[in-house]
């Protein structure tokens, strides 16, 4: 039996021969190193049920839900598959908060959520969409700290966490206050802005969960490029998922997951990987720096100074595929991005007119890199 080291110092540690575990910050809690994302269950509730008992059978134990996801069905759609497991897993549920959420209402949605998934207590509970300028909402008398508070004592949270899309120096602030034993945010790959937040969370021994480990499916296209940067010479999904649980501060990879193929190779990957036997997390940071770099400080901001084109082009949807394409080599992902922008505003309407090469403050050369694209798309 092996586990993986504490999320904060040490590398994975095995259990069993199925699934790899971490400690979940400074909680106590081991977590297995490819958690459950449930915001993307199907419509197939057997499915549903199967799969997740599936998950629960290979060793993952930790199931990040909501009520507010798949249009108010999500923890409605994982309850059965977790029926007759709930005291050896963690199960977390999430509610967001605004300037008028009470004490009262958050308790009431806490409780709402636990009957719909038929637990006693939540192991966690995230604050959800959560950002800096909340705090001041989050502490106030009567408001959502009170109810947090309130319902540990009561036992119907263990912990607390939050998740959400705020500015990294932001979520840093945020894991400071010592509120949270753990956050929730995007890491993968190709986006990598809350590598400092991770860090910090790993200083403080504050649990962190890695959401679209595989960018919402877009490293599901290979890219050579990337093998490259990262030295493996292994499927791109399967190099996503190595990639993210090598930063020894992560404590678990969550991928939202609706089919058992999905779950076997991620089970998979995880079981049969070995962070003393691959590529050093440093060394996967300098090579996917390094094809940052390659592109130089030539690339769209999303100002949008530039609009609107007089020919009707989404100038900025198409600089944002075509920077994912010259610096991660994805090739069929940017196809597939340029395939679903409505002919009207697709590049080929582009009569070359320069007006937007005036107005973009990064003198990029629009009409030429709309060009290119129009290559990777006849090539
Ligand atoms: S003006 Fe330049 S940087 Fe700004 S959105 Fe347009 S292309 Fe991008
Ligand atoms: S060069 Fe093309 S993209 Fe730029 S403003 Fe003219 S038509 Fe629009």
């Amino acid at each position: 039996m092996s586990v993986i080291s504490p999320a904060n110092s040490q590398t994975l540690l095995q259990k069993d021969d199925t699934m790899r575990y971490r400690p979940m910050g400074k909680t106590g809690l081991s977590v297995s190193a490819l958690s459950f994302g449930c915001m993307r269950l199907s419509e197939d509730q057997e499915l549903n049920t199967n799969l997740i008992a599936q998950a629960i059978d290979y060793g993952i134990n930790y199931f990040e839900t909501t009520r507010h996801y798949i249009k108010g069905t999500c923890q409605h759609k994982t309850a059965p598959g977790l029926h007759g497991h709930t005291d050896k897993i963690i199960v977390s549920g999430k509610e967001g908060m605004g300037p008028d959420k009470t004490a009262y209402s958050f308790r009431k949605e806490i409780e709402r959520q636990l009957d719909i998934l038929g637990l006693s207590h939540f192991k966690f509970f995230q604050v959800g969409w959560f950002s800096w300028a909340k705090i001041p909402h989050l502490l106030k008398r009567g408001g959502v700290l009170d109810a947090i508070r309130r319902a540990k004592d009561e036992g119907l949270i263990q912990y607390i966490g939050f998740t959400g899309h705020d500015k990294p120096e932001n979520f840093i602030k945020c894991i400071e206050t010592g509120l949270f034993d753990s956050i929730t945010v995007p890491y993968n790959l190709i986006n990598r802005s809350y590598e400092p937040v991770i860090a910090r969370a790993g200083e403080l021994g504050i649990g962190v969960v890695a959401m679209c480990p595989v960018a919402g499916g877009v490293l599901s296209c290979e890219s050579d490029k990337l093998k490259e940067a990262l030295q493996m010479d292994v499927p791109t999904t399967e190099m996503a998922l190595k990639f993210v649980l090598s930063n020894p501060n992560v404590s678990t990879a969550c991928s939202g997951m609706n089919t058992f193929e999905q779950l076997e190779q991620n089970v998979e990957t995880v079981k049969n990987f070995d962070p003393a036997g691959s590529t050093e997390f440093e060394t996967m940071c300098e090579g996917l720096d390094r094809l940052r770099r390659e592109l130089g400080d030539k690339f769209c901001t999303a100002c949008k100074y530039c609009m609107p084109c007089p020919q009707g082009v989404n100038i900025p949807k198409h600089l944002a595929a075509y920077r994912k394409w010259k610096v991660f080599g994805l090739d069929e992902h940017t196809k597939q991005v340029l395939a679903k922008i409505p002919d009207e505003n697709s590049y080929e309407v582009c009569d070359e007119c320069g007006a937007c090469i005036e107005k973009c403050p990064n003198d990029l050369d629009i009409p030429s890199m709309l060009k290119e694209l129009g290559q990777l798309v006849n090539s």
